[in-house]
């Protein structure tokens, strides 16, 4: 084990008579470094790998209704040790990790009182830092009313940035939702649509490497973030706006002391692979709670993206419990308005049915509420205890597995909070969660053991209702392996086989991606439930190769590798479960995309399996024999598989 240096220099400001305290201290492999300053009285830290700077002086510190603990600052002390710790988790990219870090605890004094620490945990891929608030003589609680909280990153770097709405806009007043596009190689010192970014952020620091920042660990105790360009390349915390949630709740964290902050995370890299690869928003978060029992995730078919609101009947429903059977899956999604086209006691009648298939159901809820107008119902059934408690009996009663929850009001620590009482409520009647319409999961997978995924991405609906969505969707595609599905379980709905999104196949808005680009995307976004975009007629209008892929292809992972791609140009990666590896790729370049893919993961000898496409999209899999590496050649919405 490397010896951490732990340098405590002071030095001499150039600008004022103060004395300043630096400490600097490393990731156990000595490479990434964070350097923190209390000069003038106001924190900042910085952030190197190797010799490259990748975040120069960022503030920190906090405003609160106790204190201002921005300014007038003295560093005191700064603890380094090493920690270490094993998990296991099923249900994100990477099932066993081997966490190790070396950790700073900074202490803080104001006017002669210790009033805060700060955190750092510096990996070999990720700096994350979080605030613990001390309690004073009389005040055991606070008002977090924002931090300083800060990323500068250098001049010359490029952002990869989608922006967070404004409150109460979109469709049915339900903004935000983290359902925008994302801007891709743009300059700083821009700010979005005027309220900041959605997280993660990635940046790309010139040709030197990749910034992704977000956060994790947030849940009731605290306010869920943004990101705000201040100036140039200075961005900053950014607390929820006022007007979300229909204006309930205060856009401050309210706090008991001590608290502990959620982990500012900034994952940083020399290529994409750390980004990719990376387990911090799960590596710092501790599970909530225990679960009430061994949960099955899986996959699972729905017909609403096809079919949309009429197929919500008991016929229609009872068809995918059949097509799911007939794909041996684990689940049927139904979607909204099933309480007023099915009823209740049909969805019983419906839940047994599927019992016998080994198909367990999903149902749709309304978080609302009071936040928004959304007029889908089932309506008023998860935002009260009572209520939902209730309702939750029922549907442990009838055997429901899951449900999906839509259209949350925003990022205050009212809406945090209800996340929180759903998950935990849900996992007392052995039921597992989906959220849409909703914010980013912020280490959810690990914190809620019940927690299945969220949508907070311009999901699959979006290919139904428009000819631009379909048009853009390998672009699109391109991005959430770097950018959103990093942090967290997708839950997008995708791999349609299907050339139309309607029930006859033959009209609606056309899919202009191929058949193995629908296989390759069922491996690329990660959610440990999928309910895929496939549709019955698919059993005999789809090719047999694809249906059988479809099958087979895990929804848990043991291990992913980032191989090569750019966001918004083309991603190709690789993932593991037990011995077995999937390669996929997907090309959104209107040139092919020739490549060389390494294939010395797999296991010597044995033949493998290569899906691919021709120039026109024609798809199909042959046999190739085992070798170092592969050249292949993707066409613009096509895709690559090959698996042993
Ligand atoms: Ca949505």
């Amino acid at each position: 084990m490397k010896k951490i240096l732990c340098a405590v220099l002071a030095v001499a400001s150039m600008w004022s008579s103060a004395w300043a305290t630096e400490k600097s201290f490393s990731s156990p492999d000595g490479k990434l470094t964070v350097v923190v300053n209390d000069q003038g009285g106001a924190p900042t830290y910085r952030v190197t790998l190797g010799e490259t700077e990748f975040l120069g002086k960022s503030p920190l510190g906090l405003r609160t209704n106790i204190g201002d603990f921005t300014q007038d600052l003295t560093m005191t002390d700064c603890e380094v040790k090493e920690v270490s710790q094993n998990y296991d988790l099923r249900n994100i990219k990477q099932r066993h990790v081997d966490y190790r870090a070396t950790e700073a605890v900074c202490s803080f004094e104001q006017k002669g009182r210790k009033v805060m620490e700060v955190v750092f945990r510096v990996s070999n891929r990720d700096v994350a830092y979080r605030y613990t608030i001390m309690p004073t003589r009389s005040a055991l609680v606070a008002v977090v009313d924002g931090e300083a909280s800060g990323f500068q990153l250098p001049e010359g770097t490029t952002t990869f940035l989608c922006p967070q709405s404004t409150p109460m806009g979109g469709f049915a007043r339900t903004s935000p939702s983290y359902e925008t596009s994302y801007t891709l190689d743009d300059q700083m010192g821009k700010n979005g649509w005027g309220q900041g970014f959605s997280f993660p952020c990635l940046f790309k620091v010139g040709e030197k490497g990749w910034v992704l920042i977000s956060e994790t660990g947030v849940d009731g105790d605290y306010v869920a973030s943004r990101l705000l360009n201040e100036k140039d390349g200075l961005y900053r915390i950014g607390f929820p706006q006022a007007g979300e949630c229909n204006g309930w709740g205060s856009t401050s964290a309210q706090v008991a002391l001590p608290c502990q902050t959620p982990w500012r995370t900034i994952t940083v890299g020399t290529t994409l692979a750390n980004i990719v690869e990376t387990t911090v928003p799960f590596d710092l978060v501790d599970q909530k709670y225990e679960a009430s029992q061994d949960y099955v995730y899986g996959k699972g078919s729905w017909s609403w993206i096809i079919g949309m609101d009429n197929s919500c009947n008991f016929d229609e429903q009872k068809r995918y419990i059949d097509f799911s059977a007939a794909m041996g899956y684990q689940s049927v999604l139904i979607d909204a308005l099933w309480d007023k086209q099915i009823g209740k006691e049909k969805i019983a009648e419906l839940a047994a049915y599927g019992k016998t298939k080994g198909v367990g159901l999903y149902l749709w809820y309304n978080s609302n509420g009071k936040w928004n107008d959304a007029p889908q119902s089932p309506i008023g059934k998860m935002d009260k205890s009572r209520e939902r408690r209730a309702e939750m009996a029922w549907m442990k009663s009838v055997g429901i597995k899951g449900i999906k929850v839509d259209f949350f009001g925003g990022d205050k620590q009212n809406m945090m909070q209800l996340y929180e009482d759903i998950l935990s409520d849900a996992n007392d009647f052995g039921i597992l969660c989906i959220f849409h319409g909703c914010t980013l999961p912020r280490g959810w997978e690990r914190m809620y053991p019940n927690y299945a995924s969220s949508e907070a991405v311009l999901a699959s609906e979006n290919l139904h209702f428009g000819q631009g969505a379909c048009d853009a969707e390998a672009r699109n595609a391109t991005i959430h392996i770097f950018v959103r599905n990093t942090v967290g379980s997708m839950d997008f709905g995708g791999s349609t086989l299907n050339k139309f999104y309607n029930a006859n196949n033959q009209s609606g808005t056309r899919r202009v991606t191929s058949d193995v680009y629908a296989l390759a995307t069922a491996v690329l976004f990660q959610s440990a439930v999928q309910h895929f975009a496939l549709a019955p007629n698919n059993l005999t209008d789809a090719p047999a190769w694809a249906i059988d892929f479809m099958k087979e292809v895990p929804t848990t992972w043991d291990e992913v590798k980032f191989i090569d791609g750019y966001p918004g140009k083309y991603a190709i990666v690789a993932r593991r479960t037990g011995s077995k590896w999937y390669v996929v790729g997907i090309n959104a370049e209107k040139q092919p995309l020739k490549v060389n893919v390494p294939l010395d993961m797999f296991e010597k000898g044995a033949p493998l399996k290569m899906y691919s496409d021709d120039a026109q999209l024609n798809g199909s899999v042959k046999e190739i024999k085992q070798k170092k590496q592969i050249t292949v050649t993707i066409p613009m919405n096509g895709g690559l598989v090959i698996n042993n």
